[in-house]
């Protein structure tokens, strides 16, 4: 059946798309006006002809021979390109579609071409495929790695970072790979680092990561340790593009970040202070193990919180001060006392410090809360012990007892105690106790008292919980059940003397500090020092007694000798002048004395004078005063008293003499003769009313020995 060419020229005329119909054998039978301008062709030179002569490359028409040889074919249009050798020898691209065309009983019987200029898509396509590369060049220039695969996961293109980053893997980077293709290279090549996965499913979970392509940032460790970050996204067109960034140094710093982070927190809970981190809201972003025992919470429940709302609202206000301060880049410190959440009134020295961010901001703060009750306390104490130990005002039991005290309020124990320890017994000698129920005198023995591990140990111990200690088995708390003690030996000159101690029958909350320890010891050197000195005190006023005594009292009559009765004198006239409360002042001289040396021997004369003082020592009141001022000469003071009765009672002691001073082998009697003279006014020291009576005695001598004789001032004297 042949082409109408008629229909034809009917049908594409016209058209605007070039057309050309050839017959099977690839004659041309019609070409339209379109086809003609296309090809710069006359009707003359292609009806008839074949194709052949459009072809730069005649070997593709060859090829086409067998266009639609194949009944399958034949179903289908064709699109194929060729480079078209113009009428005028010149060449353009055109792009063919091709369509079979049939007879009413459906056999081929001819070829439809329609051609398309194409030259300027293709110009297009080159300055796009110019732009590839250029774009390419750019990717390479990137620091990080970039492919991207199309909608069959093959690649189309990646850079040179990406090859280099995944160097086991660069063989099998080229374009059209798949994508799992590469994988199963690289891993074939050792290229990444599994981990305890196996191949296949590291594989697998990679492939769903990649096939996911969700933006999301991954992480991959190769096999040379180094990491890459990944993110992968799916394109408009169903490909995927992924970027891989090498963080292997991000990765160790940060590494390196948290190790030091992680030894900063394990030092910061391993510090005794009390470490926490708030933001400009106050708001708390980090507490150490310190703080969260007296905060009174778990971490998790205490951060986000603002740690100072759970202070009494007295005490935050010098904490806000001192945020104000570091907020506004200043360090800032302040000593303050705090009720802490935990029960327990701690000082505390608070230090805020200002944390800056890499802009130079305040971004937050570093807050360090120490507890510094303990050395507070012990400066306290050893201050008052300073001023207790060196006031004047205190005697040495008031001392004493005020140590006892300083010690209970330091511990804060109830029961203070000073102990002596002698032949196993210990005897309390000084204690402070609520109510008194301690009280000096009470002994135990001293192996049921904690002060026996004292004195063993030789220096301070402590417990404040002696149920979780070696003190649990002691007798001391079988017996007594005290749970807190603190003692020490108390050494006088070297000497073990007793114990100082301190004691609660409850557990104390806080721990015995060394500082406690330096404390007591301290109490224990000064009193042992104390008893010491109280101890020489008292043999030194025991040494002056007797010395006094022994330069007051007259060795062969044990009465005041003359300096010591002239002292007495003295101060008589003194209290004289003062009150005008008159004495008397009597010398007394033995008559005849020197016979009786002479005749019965030097011995009996001082037998004569000790029996002579004591029998008028024994005639006298307590409140006269009798000394020897000579060899056998005396004088008495006899206090408030008159002339009248003065000289009465001289009378008597004259007569005890006569009768009662008399020794067995002396023949002549013993008498004495007095002179008494009476204080007055003008006696401003006792020397010249001794020497009135010493005139008056004179008198009882010259007239006739024996005798009393009381100063009578000379005539004249008595009318002036
Ligand atoms: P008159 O009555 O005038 O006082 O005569 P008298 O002998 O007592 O007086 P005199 O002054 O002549 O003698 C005192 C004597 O006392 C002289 C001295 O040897 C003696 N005498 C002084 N002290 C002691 C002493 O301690 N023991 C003894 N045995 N004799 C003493
Ligand atoms: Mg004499
Ligand atoms: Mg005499």
């Amino acid at each position: 059946m042949e082409l109408i060419t008629l229909d034809l020229e009917q049908s594409f005329g016209d058209l605007n798309e070039a057309v050309l119909v050839t017959n099977p054998e690839r004659t041309i039978v019609f070409a339209n006006k379109a086809f003609e301008r296309l090809l710069r062709v006359g009707q003359d030179d292609l009806i008839g002809n074949t194709t052949r002569r459009f072809f730069a490359d005649p070997a593709q028409f060859d090829r086409m021979a067998e266009l639609y040889h194949r009944p399958e074919d034949q179903r289908h249009r064709k699109l194929y390109p060729i480079e078209a050798v113009l009428g005028d020898g010149t060449h353009k691209q055109l792009e063919v579609v091709s369509a079979p065309l049939f007879d009413r009983s459906r056999r081929m019987c001819g070829l439809l071409f329609l051609a398309h200029d194409v030259s300027d898509r293709t110009k297009l396509e080159n300055q796009l495929s110019e732009i590839v590369v250029t774009f390419e060049d750019a990717l390479d220039a990137i620091l990080e790695g970039f492919a991207i695969y199309d909608s069959e996961d093959r690649l189309v293109l990646c850079n040179d970072t990406y090859r280099e980053i995944y160097e086991a893997s660069a063989p099998a980077m080229f374009p059209g790979n798949r994508f799992e293709d590469i994988l199963r290279f690289g891993l074939s090549h050792d290229q990444y680092d599994t981990g305890l996965m196996d191949n296949e499913a590291w594989l697998a979970e990679r492939l769903k990561q990649h096939q996911a392509a969700d933006g999301q940032i991954l992480e991959q460790q190769l096999d040379n340790g180094r990491w890459l970050r990944i993110s992968e996204t799916r394109t408009s067109t169903g490909g995927i593009v992924g970027i891989r960034a090498d963080i292997t140094e991000l990765k160790q710093a940060k590494a390196l970040a948290e190790k030091a982070y992680q030894n900063l927190h394990l030092m910061a809970d391993s510090i005794s202070a009390c470490v926490g981190e708030v933001n400009l809201e106050g708001k708390c972003l980090f507490l150490n193990k310190t703080g969260c025992e007296w905060f009174n919470g778990r971490s998790e429940d205490l951060l986000g919180t603002r740690l100072r709302e759970k202070l009494p609202w007295k005490e935050r206000d010098a904490i806000s001060s001192l945020f104000k301060q570091a907020i506004n880049g200043q360090k800032a410190s302040e000593e303050v006392g705090l009720n802490f959440p935990d029960g327990v009134f701690r000082e505390c020295q608070v230090d805020c410090n200002p944390r800056f961010n890499d802009e130079g901001n305040v971004d937050g703060l570093v807050v360090l809360i120490s507890d510094i009750t303990n050395r507070k306390k012990t400066e306290r104490t050893l201050a008052e012990l300073y001023a207790i130990t060196s006031t004047r005002e205190l005697g040495h039991e008031d001392k004493i007892a005020e140590i006892l005290r300083l010690g209970c309020e330091h511990f804060d124990l109830p029961v203070g105690i000073i102990s002596r320890v002698f032949n196993e017994t210990y005897t309390i000698t000084h204690a402070q106790s609520p109510g008194n129920v301690v009280t000096p005198g009470q002994s135990f023995e001293l192996k049921d008292t904690y002060c026996t591990l004292t004195l063993q140990a030789d220096e301070p111990i402590a417990t404040a919980h002696a149920a979780e200690s070696e003190f649990a088995g002691h007798p001391c708390y079988e017996l007594f059940g005290v749970e807190t003690y603190i003692g020490a030996p108390l050494l006088v000159d070297g000497v073990v003397h007793g114990t100082i101690n301190f004691t609660a029958q409850e557990i104390r909350k806080r721990p015995f500090t060394s500082a406690d320890v330096q404390i007591i010891r301290q109490f224990a050197d000064w009193i042992g020092h104390e008893i010491a000195r109280q101890r020489d005190h008292q043999a030194l006023m025991d040494a002056k007694i007797r010395m006094e005594r022994i330069a007051s009292i007259d060795d062969l009559t044990q009465i005041f000798n003359r300096r010591a009765f002239l002292e007495h004198a003295e101060r008589e006239i003194q209290r004289f002048r003062r009150s005008k409360t008159a004495f008397v002042a009597v010398m007394m001289d033995i008559d005849r004395f020197k016979n009786i040396n002479d005749l019965h021997g030097h011995a009996a004369g001082d037998e004569v004078l000790q029996l002579f003082a004591r029998t008028i020592s024994n005639e006298l009141r307590s409140t006269d005063v009798f000394g020897r001022v000579g060899g056998e000469e005396f004088c008495l003071i006899l206090s408030d008293t008159d002339l009248q009765e003065a000289l009465h009672v001289c009378e008597r002691l004259r007569k005890r003499i006569v009768y009662g001073c008399q020794l067995e082998q002396v023949e002549q009697t013993v008498t004495c003769s007095m002179g008494l003279a009476l204080s007055t006014r003008e006696d401003v020291a006792f020397s010249s009313l001794m020497q009135k009576a010493d005139t008056a005695l004179y008198e009882a001598k010259t007239t006739g020995r024996n005798k009393c004789v009381v100063y009578a001032p000379a005539p004249d004297a008595v009318s002036a």
